[in-house]
C-alpha cells in the first residue's frame, strides 16, 4: 500500500493549485488523483473554441432533474474531466466578485474569509501585466489578461450601457462590481491557460508529486472518524493509498459531495436508504447547491461582424499568424453588474455580453442538442446553431434559490442526482431579477452605439412585453450560467460541512477545498474565488503538522 503525506482528489481549477503549492516543500509527498486523462491534445487552447469540449471525453456531461420552475426542463451541466478540470472548457473569465460577497462569508461565521483577508490569495496566483495595483498580483503563475481583440459589437455594448446610465469600470476586479466593463481572461498571448498550465505542469517534474490520471476515486478510507486515505479504480483495478497527514477533496461542486456521501459522510437517513454504511451523520452534504441562472436576449445584426467571422479562412489565418481576431475571444467579452433595487449590499444582476447570436433551435433546445451534434455543423451548415448576432445574458448574480446533489445509488460510477432548484426561492426574487434584466438589456440595445447594429430582436421577441409574458419566456428558456457552489458549504451552523479552516466537521484528516465550500456563491464568476480557496487551503494544510490536527 502506497503512502503519501497528502492526497488531493481532483485536478481541476482548485486541485492543480493545491497539489502544486503543497509540493513546493520537498519534504512533503503528495498524490493527486484525477478521473480524466493526462493527455491534453484533445483540448484546444484556442480561446473561442472552448465549448467544443462539450459532450466530449473531457466532459462529465451531467444533466439536472426536471426543474419545476423551468417548465420541467432538464438542464445540461457540462463539467470538465482531465488535468484542469472544468477550467478546461470554461469561458476563462476572471471576475472575482464584490467585496460584499466575501465580507458576507465572514459574517456567516467564517473568520479569515472577508475581502481584506482573501485579497492576498487572489493576488498570489495572479500574473497581470500593466501598472502595479493593490488589487492585482504580478508575480503569480496564472496569467490574467485583457482581451487582445475585442469585437466592435462589444465596444458598442460598453458604450451603450454607459449611455443607459451604468457607470464605466476600467477594471472589474476592484472591490466593487457596480458598473460595466471588459472582462479579463486567462490567456497568454492569445492562448487559453488553466491552473494545470500555470501551477501543475511545473510541479509535475518534482519527485515528491505523483499524478494518477484515469483514476476514479470511489471512496475516502476511514478509520472510525479519521480519514486515512483514498480508494480509487484504474483500468478495472482497485487501489488503496494512505495519507499520513490529510486527504483534500477538490473534486468540484458535484463530485466532492458525491465522494463524501459514498464514504458514508452525509445525511444518515438518505445514506441508510441506499445501503451505505453511515460513518457520520452530516446533514449539509450535498445541500445548498447554488448556481447562477441566466436567460438570453438575442438580437440579429445588420453587418457580418460577430464572432462567426472567426471560423472563416481569414479568421483562422489571423489567429495562426498574429494571435488576433475573433478566435482570441472567450465569447463573453464584457459585462455590466447592476443593483435592481435599493438597499442591496452589491449588484444582484449581471448582464453578460457575447458578440455572437443563436438560432431559435439552439435557444429552444438548449446546448445539449448542440453538444451532441458538435462536429456536424461544419459539414451540414443547416445544423448550425450559432449565427451572426449578439447576446445579452441576464444572470441572477446573488441567487436566493438553492438545490441539492444526492446519491442515486452506492455505485460510484452512477451520476448523482442534481436538482439546482433554479428560480424556486419563495419570494420569486431570482425570477424578478431575470425579468428586470431582460428589460435593462433591451434598454441597452436601444441606445445608439448598439442600436445601429441591431437588425431585430430574435428573443424574447416583440411578442413578449408584459411581465407575465417575460416570466413565461424565462421559464421556457433560462439556462445555467455554468457556475455552481455550496454543496460542502463552509460555516459555523449545523448544516455546514466544513469549518472555516476547511476541515470536514466531525472527521479528522479530511478537508474540502474547491467551489463546493463557498458559503454563498460569489456574484462574480466562481473560478477566481475557487483558485483563491485553493491558495488559502495550501497554507492551511501546510500549517497542520504531521500527526496533529
Ligand atoms: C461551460 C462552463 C463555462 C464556465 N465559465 C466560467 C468562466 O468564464 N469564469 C469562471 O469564473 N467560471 C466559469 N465556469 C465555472 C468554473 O469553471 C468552475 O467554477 C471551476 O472550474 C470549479 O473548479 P473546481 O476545482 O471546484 O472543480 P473542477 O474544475 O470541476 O475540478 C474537479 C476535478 O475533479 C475531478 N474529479 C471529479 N470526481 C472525481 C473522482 N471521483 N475521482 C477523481 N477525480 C475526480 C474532475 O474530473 C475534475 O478534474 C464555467 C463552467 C463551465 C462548465
Amino acid at each position: 500500500v502506497a503512502a503519501f503525506d497528502f492526497i488531493v482528489v481532483g485536478a481541476g481549477s482548485a486541485g492543480c493549485v493545491l497539489a502544486a503549492r503543497l509540493t513546493e516543500d520537498p519534504d512533503v509527498r503528495v498524490l493527486l488523483v484525477e478521473a480524466g486523462a493526462r493527455d491534453e491534445r484533445q483540448v484546444l487552447p484556442v480561446p473561442a473554441l472552448m465549448a467544443r469540449q462539450f459532450g466530449s471525453e473531457t466532459d462529465w456531461a451531467y444533466s439536472t432533474e426536471p426543474e419545476p420552475e423551468l417548465d420541467g426542463r432538464e438542464v445540461y451541466w457540462p463539467r470538465g474531466k482531465g488535468l484542469g478540470g472544468t477550467f478546461l472548457m470554461n469561458g476563462h473569465v476572471y471576475v472575482r466578485g464584490d467585496r460584499a460577497d466575501f465580507d458576507a462569508w465572514a459574517e456567516l461565521g467564517n473568520e479569515g474569509w472577508d475581502y481584506d483577508s482573501v485579497l492576498p490569495y487572489f493576488r498570489r496566483s495572479e500574473r497581470r501585466d500593466g501598472a502595479p495595483s493593490p488589487y492585482h498580483g504580478q508575480d503569480g503563475p496564472l496569467p490574467v489578461a485583457d482581451l487582445r481583440d475585442p469585437n466592435p459589437l462589444t465596444n458598442a455594448f460598453v458604450e451603450a450601457a454607459v449611455d443607459a446610465g451604468i457607470p464605466r469600470l476600467d477594471d472589474l476586479n476592484r472591490p466593487h462590481l457596480d458598473g460595466v466593463g471588459y472582462l479579463q481572461v486567462h490567456q497568454q498571448r492569445g492562448v487559453r491557460r488553466t491552473t494545470a498550465h500555470s501551477h501543475l505542469r511545473a510541479a509535475m517534474s518534482r519527485p515528491n508529486l505523483l499524478v494518477e490520471t484515469d483514476a476514479l476515486a470511489t471512496r475516502i478510507l476511514l478509520d472510525g472518524t479519521r480519514a486515512t486515505g483514498v480508494e480509487y479504480r484504474r483500468d478495472g483495478a482497485v487501489f488503496r493509498v494512505h495519507a499520513h497527514r490529510e486527504v483534500a477533496l477538490c473534486a468540484g461542486v458535484i463530485n466532492s459531495p458525491q465522494l463524501l456521501l459514498l464514504s458514508g459522510v452525509g445525511p444518515a437517513d438518505e445514506l441508510g436508504a441506499l445501503g451505505v454504511a453511515v460513518a457520520l451523520d452530516l446533514p449539509g452534504v450535498g445541500r445548498h447547491l447554488q448556481d447562477h441562472a441566466g436567460v438570453a436576449v438575442v438580437a440579429g445584426i445588420n453587418e457580418p461582424i460577430s464572432l462567426m467571422a472567426g471560423e472563416t479562412l481569414g479568421g483562422i489565418a489571423r489567429y495562426a499568424l498574429l494571435r488576433k481576431g475573433p478566435l482570441t475571444s472567450n465569447v463573453t467579452e464584457a459585462a455590466a453588474f447592476v443593483r435592481t433595487r435599493p438597499g442591496l449590499a452589491s449588484p444582484d444582476l449581471e448582464l453578460a455580453f457575447s458578440p455572437i447570436g443563436m438560432t431559435p433551435r439552439r435557444l429552444f433546445d438548449g446546448p445539449t442538442a448542440w453538444a451532441k451534434n458538435r462536429v456536424r455543423p461544419l459539414l451540414r451548415p443547416e445544423r448550425r446553431t450559432l449565427v451572426h448576432g449578439m447576446i445579452i445574458a441576464a444572470v441572477a448574480a446573488t441567487p436566493a434559490s438553492e438545490g441539492t446533489v444526492t446519491l442515486v445509488s452506492a455505485d460510484p460510477t452512477e451520476p448523482p442526482r442534481i436538482a439546482p432548484g433554479y428560480l424556486t426561492d419563495d419570494e420569486g426574487d431570482d425570477r424578478r431579477v431575470l425579468v428586470e434584466g431582460i428589460r435593462l438589456a433591451r434598454r441597452i440595445l436601444g441606445q445608439s452605439p448598439l442600436a445601429r447594429y441591431v437588425d431585430r430582436e430574435v428573443a424574447p421577441g416583440d411578442g413578449a412585453q408584459r411581465d407575465d409574458e417575460l416570466v413565461a419566456f424565462v421559464r421556457a428558456h433560462a439556462q445555467t450560467a455554468h457556475h455552481g457552489a455550496g454543496t460542502c458549504r463552509m460555516g459555523a451552523g449545523d448544516d455546514a460541512v466544513v469549518d472555516p479552516v476547511l476541515r470536514v466537521r466531525g472527521i479528522e484528516g479530511l478537508r474540502v477545498a474547491d467551489a463546493s465550500v463557498m458559503p454563498r456563491i460569489v456574484s462574480g464568476h466562481p473560478n477566481a474565488a475557487t483558485i483563491m480557496i485553493a491558495e488559502k487551503a495550501a497554507d492551511l494544510l501546510r500549517s497542520s503538522r504531521a500527526g496533529t490536527w
